[in-house]
């Protein structure tokens, strides 16, 4: 199998082919068609088997033929003008959680290339002092993926003029063993159960490299339906 036999968009099939990857990992063959048939996935997989493109792929993809339905407003980048332009906040399609900042810097880079010349926009936010008014100058100017640190994207989600949940239709916790610390546990609630959205349900994609017990707590409380893997 190939991707070029996956049914991809042609945007995302040139993007797939721009980063130099033609043949499917076993974590994308099996991340593809589950996430393009809707469900909510969990993908045990290490870093370095694919799992962000595995996540990346069919999500851009699925969004890649709604893009202009589900746009949201956006203020034009010729005439922004930081500071005055208030009125736009991000109202992202996809969040993307990641324990570190590392990860989310990397998983950014991935998005960034499968974004190219579609009309989705990466962001990423994430901790750190000096780092905050830059990264919500950037959310204003509009974002469609948000990639980001649990406690940065729950600081700019407690404003809503800066962020809001309402429009999310993916939520992927990535490295979620890393992330389940009961010291986050409110904070992840908050994330989690934080889109009022105006339609239909959220898909949450889940992953880690093991599945200690608050892994699958996570998963039993907000995994609709699971799609097993049957060898
Ligand atoms: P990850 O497991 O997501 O950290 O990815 C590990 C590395 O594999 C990254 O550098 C990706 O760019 C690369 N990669 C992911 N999928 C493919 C693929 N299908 N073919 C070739 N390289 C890939």
């Amino acid at each position: 199998a190939s991707f070029k036999d996956a049914g991809l968009h042609p945007a995302m099939l040139r993007n797939v082919e721009l980063a130099g990857y033609t043949v499917p990992t076993p974590i994308q063959r099996y991340c593809l068609p589950a996430i393009h048939l809707g469900y909510d996935v969990i993908g045990i997989a290490q870093t370095g088997s694919g799992k962000t493109a595995a996540f990346l792929i069919p999500i851009l993809n699925k969004l890649m033929g709604k893009a202009k339905k589900w746009a949201a407003p956006r203020p034009n980048p010729v005439t922004f003008q930081e500071g005055v332009d208030r009125e736009f906040r991000a109202e992202p399609l996809v969040v993307i959680l990641s324990p570190t900042r590392e990860l989310a810097v990397q998983i950014f880079n991935e998005a960034r290339k499968f974004c190219y010349r579609t009309m989705l926009r990466p962001c990423v936010v994430y901790g750190g002092y000096g780092t905050r008014n830059e990264q919500r100058a950037q959310l204003q100017k509009g974002c469609d993926i948000l990639i980001g640190t649990i406690g940065r994207l729950k600081d700019f989600l407690g404003d809503p003029k800066i962020l809001t949940f309402r429009r999310v239709r993916y939520m992927v916790i990535d490295e979620a063993d890393e992330l389940l610390d009961e010291d986050w546990k409110e904070e992840l609630d908050t994330i989690m159960c934080g889109g009022e959205q105006e339609e239909g349900n959220i898909k949450y994609l889940l992953f880690s490299a093991t599945f200690p017990k608050r892994a699958r707590d996570l998963a039993k409380t907000h995994l609709a339906e699971t799609h097993v893997r049957l060898r």
